[in-house]
């Protein structure tokens, strides 16, 4: 595995790909590697000739008040596993975005919403990022988690409306032991809170085995479960507009999100009718 943290040396490598026609795989992350982050980059790695994967901490999803500069990193550590999980390339960049860098990528309707309503400018961060790195790293295939499935649906959006030409695949959510979700944000957890986040899959889960109750029935059994400091939302969607949805009568989608303490944790499941 080699590691590059140039963005002319990655790009040049990727044009010279794309002009030979392989089939590239791409795993854009924030780095501090997990077991959700691994699976991907092994299921990716049978999809493809060429897997990239990318570390880096985008200031642009972040707003000031959050988390940017205690976000969790481990760069050695990332190396290693993702040498192991079978990546050709580990991207670092430095300075990825030029000092005249002037374009923002903006989808409208399905970033307004959930994780859009209590974070404003974080989708435009990711979808401006991701787009950045499309350019650079000339996927033929990328891969997203569903751990966070609005991020999924907005940039299978995107890349379906700006024809990019790269196929979007998802990633299947990785529990740790116990039923949380892996996220790199468990480590603020407090053992206490990390208790009670529990609660927060165990609603979803129930949600999803009452298919004799209605939506509604579903939605508030989920969110008298949740033991958190504060539930932002927690409701059932369609997978594809993200709208809310009263009769479960197709495969949809609930979603959740939860502090504890200064904590926010995503959650979702699939559910459908009986
Ligand atoms: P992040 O480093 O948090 O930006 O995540 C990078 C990629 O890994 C995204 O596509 C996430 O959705 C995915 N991911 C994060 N946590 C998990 C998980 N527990 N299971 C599956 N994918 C995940």
């Amino acid at each position: 595995m080699d590691i590059i943290h140039s963005v002319d040396t990655m790009h040049a490598l990727a044009l010279g790909w794309r002009a030979r026609g392989k089939k590239v795989g791409f795993v854009p992350t924030m780095g501090y590697l997990h077991r959700g982050h691994t699976t991907l980059i092994e299921l990716m790695r049978r999809r493809c000739e060429i897997l990239v994967v990318s570390i880096y901490v985008n200031p642009l999803q972040f707003a000031p008040t959050e988390d940017l500069t205690r976000y969790p990193r481990d760069p050695e550590g990332d190396a290693r596993k993702c040498e192991a999980a079978g990546a050709d390339i580990l991207f670092m960049p430095e300075n990825l975005y030029p000092p005249d860098f002037r374009t923002t990528v903006n989808i409208a309707h399905l970033t307004t919403r959930w994780e859009g309503a209590a974070r404003p400018t974080h989708f435009q961060g990711v979808a401006t990022v991701v787009c950045r790195l499309f350019g650079l790293v000339q996927p033929t295939v990328a891969m997203f988690g569903e751990k966070d499935f609005q991020q999924f649906t907005v940039l299978k959006s995107m890349a379906r409306d700006l024809a990019m030409g790269i196929e979007i695949v998802p990633g299947p959510l990785v529990r740790d032991h116990d039923g949380l979700a892996l996220s790199s944000r468990n480590v603020y957890l407090s053992p206490e809170q990390r208790q009670r986040a529990l609660s927060l899959h165990r609603a979803l889960f129930a949600m999803r085995d009452s298919p004799s109750r209605s939506g509604a029935e579903r939605v508030a059994l989920g969110r008298g479960m949740v033991d958190c400091d504060e539930l932002d939302y927690l409701q059932i969607v369609d997978p594809d507009t993200l709208d809310p949805v009263e009769v479960v009568d197709r495969p949809l989608r609930a979603i959740a999100t939860a502090r504890f303490g200064r904590t926010r944790l995503l959650d979702n499941v699939a559910l459908g009718p009986a």
